[in-house]
């Protein structure tokens, strides 16, 4: 199969959908690649590197889809890509259609065969090629907010792992699902007093056998986040409620009960945000405060080690790329029921119930 890696063209997006690793593994099996002119360079990869990997080097978008019998990238194609995608082709991407009908009108116009990485599941439930950017933006949660913990940035002047004799920060995570099980793992790590909170008894159960007592574990009520706040220097928010808009847990009369100069990273912005007084901020302007806190709201948070999340990507899509390659894409789903879960739209038609009625079309 021949298979086509454009450059990414969404604003602010570093990361490229296949590294020369993977190129190398895919030419190893005996398909072609196709690569855009720098494609890698967000992520720290040359067109030298592709070449060596086996890759062809193309001059432009418009080369690699018409070549092309299957598109691998990261973000959901822009309408000038979109314009070139053709019926018979297959693209592999994150979608995200449901809030996006100007999107899934242009798929189905186009014939394409379409396969979201985000509703690809796994035999544990799991969202394989959801978790690696969670696994990203929870080990950073703790790395920015130590950041904007620090005195010049506005925040409170507390040292994570304080020194002997000075007590560490005190981290509260609100949601022990993959990012904030990351995002435990580097507090702890960095020394500070860690609390996980959850709404599921049994999440708090593993995350007390792994950590075996290097931080506590709290049931998820209002009180005890009430009372968890006074005494919080950075709190991140790492709630998930499958589906739906993240539930508000930190309101604004409660930042006055917060040590000021307290930190608030809100991973969970993607989803509208768990505090609040959170909106999205980007990576040139990360921070703002409110009510004397200081919040971290970046919605995109993997793109600031793009090099990192595109390597995380690579290693989670690069079995399912081999699988489509080398069986098409029609049996790599019959053989695979959580890739078959991925597959968005194929030839004008909606094969994904759950976007079928968030836009109220027919699937
Ligand atoms: P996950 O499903 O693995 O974990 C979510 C956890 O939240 C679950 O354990 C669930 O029990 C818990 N939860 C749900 N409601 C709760 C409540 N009211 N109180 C306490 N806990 C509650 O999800 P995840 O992969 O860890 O993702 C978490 C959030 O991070 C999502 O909103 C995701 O979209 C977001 N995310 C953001 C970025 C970014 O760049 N900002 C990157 C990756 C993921």
């Amino acid at each position: 199969m021949r298979i086509g890696c454009p450059k990414e063209i969404k604003p602010q997006e570093f990361r490229v959908g296949l590294t020369p690793a993977a190129v190398a593994e895919v030419v190893g099996r005996g398909h072609e690649v196709l690569v855009e002119t720098g494609a890698g360079q967000g992520s720290g990869f040359t067109d030298l590197d592709y070449q060596a990997a086996g890759a062809g080097i193309a001059p432009d978008a418009a080369a690699v889809f018409a070549g092309a019998e299957m598109i691998v990238k990261v973000k959901e194609p822009q309408a000038a890509e979109r314009a070139m995608l053709r019926r018979g082709q297959v693209l592999f991407t994150y979608l995200h259609l449901a809030p996006d009908p100007a999107q899934t009108r242009d798929l189905l116009a186009s014939g394409v065969t379409s396969i979201a990485y985000e509703t690809v599941t796994d035999a544990r439930g799991g969202l394989p090629l959801l978790a690696p950017m969670s696994e990203v933006a929870g080990r950073l949660a703790p790395q920015v907010g130590s950041w904007a913990l620090q005195k010049a940035n506005g925040g409170r002047g507390v040292l994570m792992g304080g020194v002997p004799g000075v007590r560490p920060a005190n981290v509260l995570i609100i949601g022990g699902g993959v990012v904030g099980a990351a995002a435990a793992r580097v507090a702890v790590g960095m020394g500070a007093n860690v609390t996980v909170m959850d709404r599921s008894v049994a999440r708090l159960s593993y995350l007390d056998d792994i950590f075996m007592g290097k931080l506590t574990t709290q049931y998820a009520s209002s009180a005890a986040t009430a009372e968890l706040l006074t005494t919080a220097d950075m709190v991140i928010g790492a709630v998930l409620v499958p589906g739906a808009a993240a539930p508000k847990l930190v309101t604004r009369a409660q930042l006055a009960t917060m040590p000021p100069g307290a930190v608030l990273v809100d991973v969970a912005i993607d989803q509208g945000g768990c505090f609040e007084t959170s909106r999205p901020t980007t990576h040139h302007d990360p921070i703002y405060e409110v009510d004397g806190i200081i919040h971290y709201c970046v919605a995109n948070m993997p793109g600031a080690v793009a090099r990192t999340s595109t390597q995380a990507l690579g290693n989670a899509t690069l079995p399912f790329v081999l699988a489509l390659a080398d069986h098409g894409w029609r049996r790599a789903i019959q053989h695979d029921p959580h890739l078959r879960a991925g597959l968005a739209t194929h030839e004008g038609r909606l094969t994904s119930p759950p976007v079928g009625a968030a836009l109220g079309l027919a699937s």
